[in-house]
């Protein structure tokens, strides 16, 4: 399992690679065991993984959904190469090691320890390691899309990091980009252009004292709003004529996306019809809807009954759950390697996680599926 993980984490699957070559990987071990699988590809280099082991038995499946693609490094020198896999002080270290190369590394060790046990199980397990979580979900939307008509499942499991919490909730992320347009003139004569920047002030204060409705929910708070980026003007001696922010904006269950974007179009609407001159234009530049599955569903009870942990709980970061949601399944979020040092410098798993992990799994097979 480890040797697994660190071919995976040698196999760079940032947006810039693609996720081709963890694919392989991955469809190649399950191959040894003599798991079929399927590699999904599309552009030059990305692609989604599907194995499915056959019980011939009619139960339903029960589907464990992971991502390939990882973050990039970042800035600054890793204790190791972020691409490495280097193995030390009982870790693995390296960029996806803990989000979510452990976790799928994990589950791929226990299918395999399964499927060669000659266990007999009543259904299928599904495995899907799916493309571009960190940046559209593509990888996520091909499946349901494609496989949305497959057997029914008896639940999804995401193998992301949640230190082995058991994760059934958290807000869902709508990015927006907000542009304001004005007209260039030269520097030292302001009073013939229209100032996107000025403009853009006079939207950020309006958004100041904006509030987007929201009713408080009892595991996720708050709806939460950041502008997060800001870009405008291109010389010191020309009035700019474009200026864009980005807002970050967490939602939560009962809120509307596309309400939202409504309501940030009438401020621009207002801000319009108390200057002729402000223009500006709001587009979507990524969302992903809040995730909630019923605690007490009889899915999430047996889950927290086989791996033993009582309580679910609500995490911060967001997960392909909700476009997997879709697929009319409850959506637990269970997996090995601490949350808060996904997306950082020097990240790693301990590899005695990657081994308690595959046998919670196992647990979680044998339970739902016998
Ligand atoms: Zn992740």
């Amino acid at each position: 399992m480890k040797e697994l993980l660190k071919e995976l984490v040698r196999a760079n699957t940032t947006a810039q690679s693609g996720e081709l070559g963890a694919a392989r990987i991955i469809s190649d071990h399950f191959s040894r065991f003599g798991i079929e699988s399927r590699i999904e590809t599309w552009d030059e280099n990305r692609g989604n993984v599907v194995a499915r082991t056959n019980s011939s038995s009619p139960g339903a499946a029960l589907l464990f959904a992971c991502h390939l693609d990882v973050v990039g490094p970042g800035e600054g020198e890793w204790r190791y190469p972020p691409f490495s896999g280097h193995e030390s002080d009982g870790r693995i270290h390296g960029r996806g090691s803990t989000d979510m190369k452990g976790g799928m590394a994990a589950i791929a060790g226990a299918i395999c320890e399964v499927v060669a046990s000659g266990v007999k199980l009543n259904g299928d397990i599904i495995f899907a390691a799916l493309a571009g979580e960190e940046t559209d979900s593509c990888g996520a939307k091909r499946f349901v899309r494609d496989h949305g008509q497959m057997s029914p499942l008896r639940g999804v499991v995401i193998p992301e990091p949640t230190d082995f919490e058991i994760v059934t909730a958290h807000r869902g992320m709508l990015w927006l980009d907000v542009t304001t347009r004005g007209t260039a003139a030269h520097g030292s004569t302001p009073e013939l252009g229209i100032n996107a920047i000025s403009s853009m002030r006079a939207f950020l204060d309006e958004l100041a004292t904006y509030e987007i409705p929201f009713e408080p929910h009892k595991l996720l708070g708050r709806c939460s709003v950041s502008v997060n980026t800001i870009s405008g003007g291109k010389t010191l001696n020309v009035v700019p004529d474009r200026c864009t922010v980005g807002i970050d904006i967490r939602t939560l269950p009962g809120q509307s996306h596309s309400g939202i974007i409504v309501g940030f179009q009438r401020i621009l609407d207002r801000l319009k019809s108390a200057d002729a001159r402000f223009d500006a234009a709001v587009s979507t530049i990524r969302e992903v809807g809040p995730l909630e599955t019923d605690s007490g569903s009889a899915f999430v009870r047996d889950f927290c009954e086989a791996v033993g942990i009582q309580g679910t709980k609500a995490v911060g970061f967001t997960t392909d759950g909700p476009h997997l949601a879709a697929l009319g399944a409850p959506v637990v979020i269970f997996g090995p390697g601490k949350p808060d040092i996904c997306h950082k410098r020097d990240e790693y798993i301990e590899i005695a996680d990657l081994k308690k992990a595959a046998e919670y799994y196992k647990k979680v097979i044998f339970r739902l599926l016998s």
